[in-house]
């Protein structure tokens, strides 16, 4: 019996560290340890780390988390691209790169598959070792084809070191030796460091205040060290919301640039999360639901659509070959069906962010509606593992 359906649930490799990206990723923290040595202690250079580090994990976390991994807030394609622009100069690779892995790591948070969870595989490799991997340099596009629709971003994100190298070179145009060292290099290390933690920390330490099926924290110590990221059980909890403060001492720097950006008409449709009473009723209501519509991937693991997939994956190779009309056609339904089902799945799930008021009715429609193709797909499934099976019995199948 062929075995093609585990290819996709293999487990994660084993977690090395390339050694040229090591000695690269060292190699600027002993430029900026060996330069602050050399140059010595200066205010003018500590006004230009913090203005450099301050305009970058804004750019970061305002840019390349809440807009381009989460599209909370609406931006013109000109400000669009000058955020990416902004943000890669912080030396995190490419702004598509960084939202489809952003993408994966809140779809399955602290689970086997997630790429840098501190549960799975330990501080050091979910704060840097997944990026010294070499495992996940590729930008898997599928992830991301909301942004990957703009060329000038697939430019931007091919060029990775562009911007960056731009910055440090004007740094040093601009201040010399102090620039370059102070504002490019320490400011660097410490941005490194502080955009990880949130990988790394901010799933171990601090309070959890939601839920969340991951192991995301809160911390008013991280959300002043990056700009109000520090709030991450509640980013985890409500990912859509521009605002990761909830409370009003839940200080978040990036949220209040956002505000005056909204102010000045830059920036559009901020998106905020629901008040502490509708939160706590959407939990209410989203447990109630999620024992009848099984959206985690735990749950479909006993799942019956999930096990007669699997079985067609397991058949569907040895069959295909003998291309039988009728199970081509049944695969094209099958295919279509499951397309309409993650569709409806990814529009019950946008509903349910939405919830606050019409919610309940709609969500009841899609409910309804996805049990329907659920069972559509049910049935496509069961005609077809059984097409295939008498076809695997009737006709001899190569090797
Ligand atoms: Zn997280
Ligand atoms: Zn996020």
């Amino acid at each position: 019996m062929p075995q093609t359906a585990e290819a996709s649930t293999a487990p994660l490799p084993p977690h090395t560290v390339r050694p040229t990206a090591v000695a690269g990723f060292l190699l600027v923290h002993v430029a900026a340890v060996v330069g602050v040595a050399v140059l010595g202690f200066s205010w003018k250079g500590v006004a230009l780390c913090v203005a450099s580090y301050t305009l970058r994990m804004f750019a970061i976390t305002a840019g390349f988390h809440r807009y381009f991994s989460h599209r909370s807030f609406r931006l013109a394609r000109v400000p669009q691209f000058l955020l990416a622009l902004l943000g890669q100069t912080a030396a995190q690779k490419g702004v598509l790169w960084w939202a489809s892995n952003h993408r994966h790591h809140h779809k399955y948070s602290d689970r086997p598959e997630d790429i840098h969870s501190p549960v799975q595989n330990g501080f050091w490799w979910s704060h840097i070792g997944w990026i010294l991997s070499g495992l996940y340099d590729e930008t898997d596009f599928s992830r991301i084809p909301d942004l990957a629709k703009y060329p000038e971003l697939r430019w931007l994100n091919r060029n990775q070191y562009g911007a960056t190298l731009i910055y440090a070179l004007g740094l040093y145009l601009a201040f010399g030796w102090t620039g370059l060292i102070y504002g490019y290099f320490l400011s660097t290390v410490l941005l490194w460091h502080g955009t990880f933690t949130i990988n790394s920390l901010m799933h171990l330490f601090g309070r959890r205040v939601f839920p969340t099926a991951d192991q995301s924290r809160n911390s008013m110590l991280f959300a002043l060290i990056t700009m109000g990221e520090g709030w991450h059980n509640n980013h985890h909890y409500y990912p859509s919301s521009a605002a990761q403060g909830f409370r009003w001492w839940q200080v978040d720097a990036s949220f209040y640039l956002l505000w005056l950006g909204e102010k000045i008409g830059v920036v559009k449709g901020l998106r905020r999360a629901p008040s502490l009473a509708v939160t706590q009723a959407l939990a209410l209501a989203r447990s109630k639901l999620e024992v009848t519509v099984e959206t985690s991937s735990q749950a479909m693991d006993d799942d019956p659509l999930a096990q007669l997939t699997a079985r067609w994956e397991a058949l569907g190779d040895a069959a295909r070959v003998t291309a039988h009309q009728a199970l081509a056609d049944l695969e094209a339904a099958r295919q279509r069906a499951a397309q309409r089902l993650d569709a409806l799945q990814t529009d019950y799930a946008a509903a349910l962010a939405r919830a606050e008021t019409a919610a309940s009715q709609r969500l009841d429609e899609l409910k309804a509606e996805i049990e329907k193709t659920r069972r559509e797909l049910y049935d496509t499934l069961v005609r077809l593992v059984n097409v295939a099976e008498s076809l695997s019995l009737s006709s001899a199948v190569p090797a």
